[in-house]
């Protein structure tokens, strides 16, 4: 199938065109025609499966189409509500991407920035909002924005947002929305809080599913090395000068860890940059920014930090540490297997860290390949 066949305008396909995007993902071709037709979507799909687009043309072009049969005011008409301010950016940027040939305005707004500029731009006016949810409700309370005329809402990340604590905004942000109205709901998994709030929030909605823990993983190449702590940095720094060309994306536990590695690796001249909480908004977008336009090919990251980050073509993703949570091992991997494009992943395992090996096989239903140690 192509995106031809999906029934999308001439604009949307020419942006489509010109990034090489002509085969819908799996889970824009299953999403793409029911969000079309103005139906209520429960979207399960994982960061890295495509699932930004298959929400964002269907606004795109509900909204162009709008535009060219009114001529009403500029008031925001889409909402997009994401956990973190990196995906935030993201999606901002995705409907630059695919919006670039129509007339429709949209903005990103987030929490640990000045609100000035958000606000302005907000006064000049948008046709789509995308926003973290504390951001947003300042900026509601303060009257800067009004969501009356919303005919789409999206909640990206929903299992995010519930375990980042963001379930009270939320339920505070819902009775603000106009009740008619499109939409779709994203997670990577449904607990049981997030079936709860589809039975409220969606009226009537297709499910659309994707990417079982499984599939994800088939595509990438995973080693793990027995390894202890003490020699993890060398052999860190044999792989990345024995991949000098790949881009990388280091997991550390820790914020003090994910520093010390940074720290050694740059005295060693391998740049690269670390990611974490301590490091404020706009170091980390520096950050992300060398990464991406390939000043830099090497981030060390914590978790939390690297959360929703959108890297493409990632080369080889190394767990230095390993995650806390076989889930967390899925999600950290994914990076490096994009839209099908497939990856490799190295895990560092000591002594003390075997039994996470069990539990990410069990989930995986894949076994890690273990690789001997370079002499
Ligand atoms: P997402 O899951 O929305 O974060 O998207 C994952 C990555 O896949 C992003 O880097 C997109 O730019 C890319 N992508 C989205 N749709 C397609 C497509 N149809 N073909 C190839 N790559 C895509």
């Amino acid at each position: 199938m192509t995106f031809n066949e999906l029934h999308i305008s001439e604009s949307v396909l020419k942006a489509l065109g010109e990034k090489n995007y002509i085969t819908p993902t799996p889970i824009q071709a299953k999403a793409i025609p029911p969000a079309l037709d103005g139906t209520d979507i429960i979207g399960i799909a994982q960061t890295g499966t495509g699932k930004t687009a298959a929400f964002a043309i269907p606004i795109i072009e509900h909204l162009n189409h709008a535009q060219h049969s009114s001529n009403s005011k500029r008031e925001i008409k889409a909402l997009i509500l994401t956990p973190t301010r990196e995906l935030a950016i993201q999606i901002n940027d995705t409907f630059t991407d695919y919006g670039k040939y129509t007339n429709l305005k949209h903005t990103v707004i987030f929490g640990g920035v000045n609100q000035n500029p958000q606000v302005r731009t907000l006064k000049s006016g948008v046709d789509i909002l995308i926003a973290t949810p504390g951001r947003l409700l300042d900026l509601l309370s303060q009257k800067a924005l009004s969501l009356n005329n919303i005919t789409h809402f999206v909640l990206d990340e929903a299992d995010r947002m519930l375990d980042m604590g963001f379930i009270h905004d939320i339920k505070r942000l819902l009775p603000m929305l106009p009740k008619n109205r499109q939409t779709m709901l994203f997670s990577a998994t449904m607990p049981d809080e997030i079936v709860n709030i589809t039975k409220t929030i969606l009226c009537r909605p297709v499910r659309v599913e994707v990417n079982p823990v499984s599939s994800v993983v088939d595509v990438i190449r995973q080693n793990v090395f027995f390894v202890e702590k003490p020699q993890k940095i060398s052999l860190l720094i044999t792989l990345l000068r024995e991949q000098t060309n790949k881009t990388a994306l280091i997991f550390s536990r820790t914020k003090h860890g994910a520093d010390r590695i940074a720290k050694t690796l740059n005295s060693r001249n391998i740049r690269c940059e670390a990611i974490h909480g301590n490091k404020s908004q706009n170091a980390r977008q520096t950050a992300l920014q060398n990464f991406k336009s390939g000043k830099c090919r090497i981030i060390v990251a914590t978790d939390i930090a690297a959360r929703g980050i959108d890297i493409q073509n990632l080369g080889v993703v190394i767990n230095y540490d390993m995650p806390d949570v076989a889930e967390t091992y899925v999600h950290r991997i994914g990076r490096t297997g994009r839209a099908g494009n497939g990856g490799v992943a190295y895990t560092f395992c000591s002594q003390e860290e075997h039994t996470m090996i069990n539990s990410i096989q069990k989930l995986t239903k894949k076994r890690l390949i273990p690789v001997s140690l370079p002499a």
